[in-house]
């Protein structure tokens, strides 16, 4: 049934591709891959949410006349499945809204009970940490001093997901002028070993001696309690553009191959991306480069290039296409940093790039990155880039 609205509002935008421009067809069919990545949930490894997510790319692709493979590795996963936190504010006590009012660290164990809250290192309470010390030192300062569990504030809650749970409990909390009181705790959690996916397909190119990797991770963080992190523009806004390109470039001829690669388990440290490179269905040195998309849902600001500022020549190449479509946004040339699938690739030695686009509210790994907020802005001079960089011989 879901299949075949897919098929009806994408065959709808095509057929009327003469009088719709093209650009709102690529917008439309963006937010609509967005949309539907978003509600698995999170997408978070150890879910059913990364079941659905993979079945979705591979139909997607299989309907667009692909024939997409998987790739499978283990990996583990630290899970939430009860959070609860009430603080004691003067003689009341008060329930604490997760991802408004904290969140917990991803390596944050199991812990239940209820503590006095101290902005001094003490044992048997909960530490209100009003210090600019780095996260290690408080870590060990507390650890030192017995301190039951940490308390954070923070002007921005950013979630994180970890392998497994670390020695003290800790929670980000909302920045606030005051402290509470007490504060009473009911987290359960379990560290779940489970499978993770790459799913990929390859588009013939004109030349068999070489082709391109176009990569996006499809994974999220999943769930933490009651709290759902949607990772719309992290990232299905870059599993989107993958899956458009790939229809689009279907259609014509390219003059290399190309794997179209969504990997998994990024949040968890680059897993899918390393397992790729460690055991890659073609020899990497007949790769011309990696082009890996990761928040694309915005661009008012410009587009940044991770790799760029230290791969002159391969970055050249790819801004000759840019040229070409006259298209002239700010950006932003950063080195290359282990931020997202391209640092693998290019730590074998295959040029890689990591794009993303800047603006937007800047909502990142928190409950807020949904789907409705995502303006598309550069999204379309961004695909047409991204096309002629890939058509060009
Ligand atoms: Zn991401």
């Amino acid at each position: 049934m879901r299949l075949q609205s897919l098929t009806f509002i994408i065959s709808v935008g095509l057929s009327q591709g003469t009088s719709l421009p093209d650009s709102l067809n690529v917008i439309q069919q963006l937010q609509y891959h967005v949309k539907k990545l978003c509600s698995f949930k999170g997408r978070g490894h150890g879910t059913k949410g990364a079941q659905q997510t993979i079945k979705y790319i591979s139909k997607t692709l299989r309907r667009m006349g692909y024939s997409p493979q998987t790739q499978s590795f283990l990996v583990s996963v630290h899970l939430f499945t009860k959070v609860e936190v009430e603080v004691k504010e003067g003689s009341n006590w008060r329930k604490w809204k997760e991802g408004i009012d904290f969140i917990p660290a991803g390596d944050c164990p199991s812990i239940r009970g209820t503590w006095k809250v101290d902005t001094i290192p003490q044992t048997g309470h909960a530490w209100w940490v009003n210090s600019t010390l780095s996260e290690e030192a408080v870590q060990e300062i507390a650890q030192k001093s017995g301190v039951s569990l940490l308390l954070l504030p923070r002007s921005k809650l950013i979630a994180s997901i970890a392998p497994k749970p670390g020695p003290l409990p800790l929670l980000y909390v909302q920045e606030r002028s005051s402290f509470p009181l007490e504060v009473r705790l009911s987290i359960k959690t379990y560290t779940c070993n489970t499978t993770a996916w790459n799913v990929y397909a390859y588009l013939e190119g004109e030349s068999s001696d070489s082709a391109w990797v176009v990569g996006a991770h499809y994974d999220h963080l999943g769930r933490i309690g009651k709290a759902t992190f949607w990772g719309a523009n992290d990232n299905a806004s870059g599993v989107a553009f993958l899956l458009v390109l790939a229809d689009r470039l279907k259609k014509a001829r390219c003059p290399y191959g190309i794997w179209f690669v969504a990997f998994g388990a990024e949040e968890l440290g680059l897993i899918g991306s390393h397992r790729w490179v460690m055991t890659p269905p073609c020899a990497l040195d007949r790769l011309r480069g990696m082009i890996n998309f990761d928040l694309l849902g915005f661009g008012e600001k410009g587009v940044a290039v991770v790799g760029a500022a230290d791969q002159p020549l391969f970055w050249q190449r790819i801004q000759q296409a840019r040229l070409q479509i006259n298209w002239d946004p700010p950006l932003l040339l950063r080195p290359m940093a282990p931020n997202s699938d391209q640092y693998p690739f290019w730590l074998r030695g295959v040029p890689a790039l990591f794009f993303y686009l800047l603006g937007g509210p800047r909502y990142y790994h928190d409950i807020y990155d949904k789907p409705h907020t995502l303006t598309w802005h550069a999204a379309y001079p961004f695909l047409t880039w991204m096309e002629k960089t890939l058509l060009t011989p």
